[in-house]
């Protein structure tokens, strides 16, 4: 254990009453030999949650109280946004996570520079509708990435706080931390975990969260390959679409100059066909490509992130000038 490890545990609760006091404990006991902070993010709650936080009357407990339901995600976001820690554990209120798990996974980040390292629930305690989504999506992760995670959906995780604050993390994408974290070019491991069923009060989500996840994970696997050249995406189908149209009209202006009857015939309707949506897509991609500039000029984002920076002389860019 380093004497500098600070510990930001960032939890999102929304109607949670009966688990937030028993967590804190169990928190507590974990993390005993650490400097930490814990963060409860209440999402709106409906119930006694805020209270029973209030109630703790403890040092190390900071709320964040939002001011409608934004979502698990947003309550994330607010969390990782205020955490003060060199690290950052992002866990659920329910009870379904164990804090016993932290010290080792958090070691674990320490001692082999891990950016990220997230659980595996190894016996997970929820039924078929939850387990099989997430199995398919758990697989087209691993198939359309390097990324080799068993279990994307597993809310237990340790990170450092400079790959937490880089995360986006609107509308649900508390789900792909993991994903978009190694898209950014974190380092990135698991380790089994526990994990238990619930206790008190009910699941936040149903069977809905299947297509959102198929959409975001489309959407991310698009991004991570064309968001910096979407037009490459586009513009290549548009053009191929394109010339094969015109191809097709060409031969059919040929036959008509021999003159045979074309008006008939369905390749004709192919070929227009082509020719239109070619010049759709190359105009979509147009558009694509100029949102992806205001969306890395208006945020000031780079398409790159730095790992580290050595210098063997000066790192001041006004001496360095005056030396040349
Ligand atoms: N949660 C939240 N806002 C919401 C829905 C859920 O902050 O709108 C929190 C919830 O309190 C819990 C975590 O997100 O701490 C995970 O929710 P849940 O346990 O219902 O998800 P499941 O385990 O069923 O996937
Ligand atoms: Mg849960």
């Amino acid at each position: 254990m380093s004497s500098n490890t600070y510990i930001s545990v960032v939890i999102p609760v929304y109607n949670e009453e009966g688990n937030v006091g028993l967590l804190t404990k169990s928190i507590e006991d974990a993390l005993k030999l650490y400097k930490y902070e814990i963060i409860y993010v209440d999402d709106f709650s409906t119930d006694k949650t805020r209270q029973e936080i209030k109630d703790l009357e403890n040092p190390n407990v900071i709320l964040i109280e939002l001011k409608r339901n934004y979502g698990q995600s947003s309550a994330l976001a607010a969390g990782i946004e205020f955490a003060r820690g060199n690290f950052v554990v992002t866990m659920d209120g329910d009870m379904q996570n164990d804090p016993s798990d932290i010290p080792n996974m958090l070691e674990l980040a320490i001692a082999e520079d891990w950016d990220l390292v997230t659980g595996i629930r190894a016996k997970r305690k929820d039924n078929i509708i939850k387990t099989f989504p997430s199995k398919i999506a758990n697989f087209i992760i691993r198939k359309a990435t390097k990324l080799h995670i068993s279990d994307a959906g597993c809310a237990l995780k340790v990170m450092t706080s400079e790959t937490a604050k880089n995360i986006p993390l609107y509308g649900e994408l508390h789900r792909f931390i993991a994903l978009n974290a190694h898209i950014d070019g974190a380092r990135i491991t698991e380790i089994p975990v526990k994990h238990h069923p619930r206790k008190h009060g009910v699941s936040k989500y149903g069977l809905g969260r299947t297509f959102k996840v198929m959409n975001d994970l489309l959407l991310i696997l698009f991004q991570r390959k064309y968001l910096q050249k979407p037009l490459y995406l586009f513009g290549n189908m548009g053009m191929v679409f394109f010339g094969l149209g015109m191809l097709i009209n060409l031969y059919l202006l040929y036959i008509k100059f021999l003159g045979s009857e074309i008006g008939t015939r369905p390749l004709l309707l192919l070929g227009i066909l082509l020719i239109l949506v070619g010049i759709q897509l190359f105009t979509i991609g147009i558009v694509a490509d100029l949102l992806m500039r205001t969306y890395y000029e208006s945020q000031n984002k780079t398409p790159y992130n730095v790992k580290k920076i050595t210098s063997f002389g000066t790192t001041d860019k006004k001496t360095a000038l005056h030396v040349s």
